[in-house]
């Protein structure tokens, strides 16, 4: 189960020691819905993908949360505009990027909890740090004091007495009495009913960053194992996290942060009004495919900030090719026999290569060539005839395990059998080698159940799926 890790609040690489293992406790703050996601909100979500997918291969439960921010300044704007409420605004967003996903092959989180449905949760939390002497009420809002919480700015590296009277730290433009204040809960002005709730402090509405304080605490406990986001982030956004959190529990709030550089387009920095922002759709409308998306952006270390480029989408698509190539060849293997030696010890090594670079702080470029270094290595074994059917499942089993971390090695309703089938298919070939015929028309039956036929030829026993 070992893996080391970057950890953000420490600067260091260092073994990932969630507090129960085997459970993990994950957070990553979610989309803000009030657009469709772009290619680079993506890149965080495939790489917290990759991460809790390798969690998983290491041997460790995972149980994620990731939020939905669907209520904040600019979506109250958008709303209003459309003549919308919140909820009938930010529904199709949510389902867009429901969508982005499972094309994207991005597992579900077990816990995918909107703000708007956790506003109690978020009062609570205020009321704890009133009574805990963090805050200040100015004009009806409520704000936490930075200066009542020594270790602010930790994260980040800040050194926040430097910071010069003035100078904005967050995006909210109210009545501070310092400038590094955030706001906790904003007091209602002339928002619509649907964006006002009720709090003992007032009416009005949350501030952003508390939402992922109350929401993380509620569903993963007071210290959560892991929590992801872009860098961008890291500033003030969870350094205001960690405020809120440990100031209302008296309690370490997160042991590991984990986070993920930027997708940068043809070099440039992406933005709205630079006209280079893509969503999916847009690349797909361009004749690219979601694998290949999905590739490119697991192609890169999570560290290091990433190039999108157009070319770089057809050479992530050649590159999967690769694979998916492979294993149509293995499907095709007819010969009998115990697989070789060669056979075994190259899927060994490849498999030693891929868990060494997993565990060295998610290593996905190192990953990705123990895959490619497989694929060059079994291209060899079957051009020398070395392969056996047997020896086929074998490799092919191996590239099964190491997708459960990528998810887009093994094309999506690609012809292989699956690890089950391939065992099937094994079994009754060894019943019919023993002549056990009765037994090998069992299999065959329970194939079928599967959706396979099979068919005994004289070049060996072929298989089809049922239509
Ligand atoms: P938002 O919907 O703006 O709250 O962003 C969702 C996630 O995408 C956050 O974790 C951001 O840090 C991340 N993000 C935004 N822009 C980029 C980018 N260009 N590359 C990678 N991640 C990004
Ligand atoms: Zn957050």
């Amino acid at each position: 189960m070992n893996m080391r890790l970057h950890n953000t609040l420490t600067g260091r690489v260092e073994p990932f020691e969630p507090q129960a293992p085997p459970e993990v406790r994950m957070y990553v703050c979610g989309p803000t819905v009030y657009d469709r996601a772009h290619v680079g909100n993506f890149r965080t979500f495939v790489a917290s993908d990759l991460l809790r997918r390798a969690l998983r291969y290491k041997g460790y439960r995972v149980k994620e949360v990731m939020n939905l921010t669907d209520v904040e300044d600019r979506i109250i704007g958008f709303a209003r505009d459309a003549g919308s409420d919140l909820r009938g605004f930010t529904e199709r967003h949510i389902r867009a990027f429901e969508e982005d996903r499972a094309a994207l092959r991005l597992e579900r989180p077990e816990v995918v909890p909107r703000a708007t449905e956790h506003v109690p949760e978020m009062v609570d939390l205020i009321q704890r740090l009133i009574e805990r002497g963090h805050t200040y009420t100015a004009d009806g809002s409520v704000y936490f004091r930075i200066g009542s919480f020594p270790e602010y700015g930790r994260l980040a590296r800040l050194d926040v007495s430097g910071i010069k009277p003035g100078a904005r730290v967050d995006s909210d433009r109210y009545d501070k009495e310092d400038v590094r204040d955030f706001v906790l809960w904003k007091a209602k002005h002339d928002e619509p009913e649907w964006a006002q709730w009720d709090a003992p402090f007032g009416r009005g509405r949350p501030g952003w960053h508390i939402e992922c304080s109350a929401m993380s605490m509620k569903y993963l406990g007071e210290t959560l194992d892991l929590h992801a986001g872009g860098v961008d982030l890291i500033f003030p956004h969870h350094e205001n996290e960690i405020a809120q959190s440990a100031c209302g529990t008296g309690r370490p709030f997160v042991r590991h942060w984990f986070h993920v550089q930027h997708l940068l387009i043809e070099n440039e920095t992406m933005s709205k009004s630079k006209g280079n922002t893509f969503t999916i759709p847009d690349i797909v409308a361009r004749g690219h495919r979601p694998e290949a998306i999905r590739y490119l952006l697991c192609s890169g270390h999570y560290r290091k900030t990433m190039n999108f480029t157009w070319e770089g989408l057809h050479q992530a698509a050649a590159a999967l090719e690769r694979v998916h190539g492979l294993l149509t060849r293995l499907g095709e293997v007819t010969r009998e026999g115990a697989p070789g030696t060669e056979v075994v010890e190259a899927g060994l090594r490849a498999r030693r290569a891929f868990d060494d670079a997993l565990a060295d702080d998610l290593n996905t470029p190192e990953a990705l060539a123990a895959v490619h270094g497989l694929v060059t290595e079994t291209n060899g074994l079957l051009a020398a005839g070395a392969v056996t059917r047997e020896g086929a499942g074998l490799l092919r089993a191996h590239v099964e395990a190491m997708d459960s971390v990528f998810g887009v090695l093994v094309a999506a309703g690609e012809d292989g059998l699956s690890t089950e089938e391939q065992a099937l298919y094994d079994a009754r070939q060894g019943a019919r080698r023993k002549r056990e015929f009765g037994r090998a028309d069992e299999i065959r039956g329970r194939l079928e159940k599967l959706g396979v036929v099979l068919e005994d030829t004289p070049q060996g026993t072929r298989w089809r799926r049922k239509r």
